[in-house]
C-alpha cells in the first residue's frame, strides 16, 4: 500500500535496521525503542488488523519473533500486538513488538510495562 510506512520500509524506500528478511516476513529495530533490542516483526502482506493477514504469514511472523528474541539475547521479554486506535495501534500494518525486559541493574531502557 503506497502510503503505508511499513510497506515503504519493506520496499526499502525508508531505511531501517533490518534483523531478518524472507519472502513473507521482515524484522527490524523499532525507531523509538522501549528497551534495547525492541524489534518489530511484520508480514510483508499489507493488512491493518490481525484478521487481515493470511494464516501462513502469521505463522511465519510468530516463528521469526521467537528467533529474534533469541538472536538479540532477550531472556525476559513481552510480545505485543496492538489492533485498533483504542488499543494504541499507530501504524496500520500488522506488527508484533518484541520488547526485551532488562534487569533493573542493566539499565537498558524504560521497559514495558512500566515498572
Ligand atoms: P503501534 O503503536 O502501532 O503498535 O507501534 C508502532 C511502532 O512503530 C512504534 O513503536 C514506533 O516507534 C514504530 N515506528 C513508527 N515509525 C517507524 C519507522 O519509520 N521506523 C521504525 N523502525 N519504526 C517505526
Amino acid at each position: 500500500m503506497a502510503a503505508c510506512i511499513f510497506c515503504k520500509i519493506i520496499k526499502g524506500d525508508i531505511p531501517s535496521m533490518k534483523l531478518f528478511e524472507s519472502d513473507k516476513t521482515l524484522a527490524f529495530l523499532d525507531i523509538m525503542p522501549l528497551s534495547k533490542g525492541h524489534s518489530l516483526i511484520i508480514p510483508k502482506h499489507h493488512g491493518a488488523k490481525l484478521t487481515d493477514i493470511p494464516d501462513d504469514q502469521l505463522a511465519e511472523v510468530l516463528a521469526v519473533t521467537k528467533k529474534i528474541a533469541a538472536a538479540v539475547g532477550a531472556e525476559n521479554y513481552n510480545i505485543l500486538q496492538n489492533n485498533g486506535r483504542l488499543a494504541h495501534q499507530e501504524v496500520d500494518h500488522v506488527h508484533f513488538h518484541m520488547i526485551p525486559k532488562p534487569n533493573e541493574s542493566e539499565g537498558l531502557g524504560i521497559g514495558w510495562p512500566a515498572t
